[in-house]
């Protein structure tokens, strides 16, 4: 458990840094995802603009965790152009806003990570993330160690935001 403590995210995320190849785009998942939008829906993306798209996270930290990337494999916000910049924080808005909605949230976690040493699974292709908390779950983590509990699936929480998007006037989820 005092792995757990110092690295919040190293335990859960072992598989998912696992299946990843290095920082080429070759082996780059966002790069695969942004080339194929007709596999939006089995590639668990929510939304696309003209620069940017937002997805969950297969390997998700919480119930929820969503991704917010550039379509083009960049590693530095200084890569980044005004626009696509602009469109990384509107989605980024967009996500966290829709996510408290649709999983009733108290809180949430919205950062980057900058390189293996900061954490990042794919440094190459910068991605945000969006992580819904709830008040104690630190503790409940803490107790069950490395467990992950996600209790609902990509499929039931799509229809939860889906209903959301409704009342929150947000843009349609793509697929
Ligand atoms: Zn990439």
């Amino acid at each position: 458990m005092g792995e757990t403590n110092k690295n919040l995210w190293a335990p859960w995320r072992l598989e998912y840094v696992k299946s990843l190849s290095g920082e080429s785009s070759d082996g780059c998942f966002l790069c695969r995802y942004a080339e194929t939008p007709e596999k939006d829906r089995d590639n668990l993306v929510i939304w696309r603009t003209d620069r940017c798209f937002a997805l969950f996270n297969r390997f998700p930290y919480a119930n929820g965790h969503l991704l917010i990337a550039p379509l083009a494999h960049r590693p530095e916000l200084h890569d980044l152009d005004e626009p696509t910049l602009h469109e990384l924080i509107c989605l980024t808005r967009d996500a966290q806003r829709l996510v408290r909605a649709a999983t009733g949230c108290h809180g949430s976690n919205v950062g980057m990570n900058f390189g293996k040493c900061a954490g990042a699974g794919l440094p190459g292709h910068l991605h945000m993330h969006v992580v819904p908390r709830w008040e104690g779950d630190i503790n409940f983590m803490s107790v069950l160690s490395d467990t992950r509990v996600i209790p609902q699936s990509f499929e039931a929480l799509r229809e939860a935001m889906a209903e959301a998007i409704g009342q929150l006037g947000l843009p349609p989820l793509r697929g």
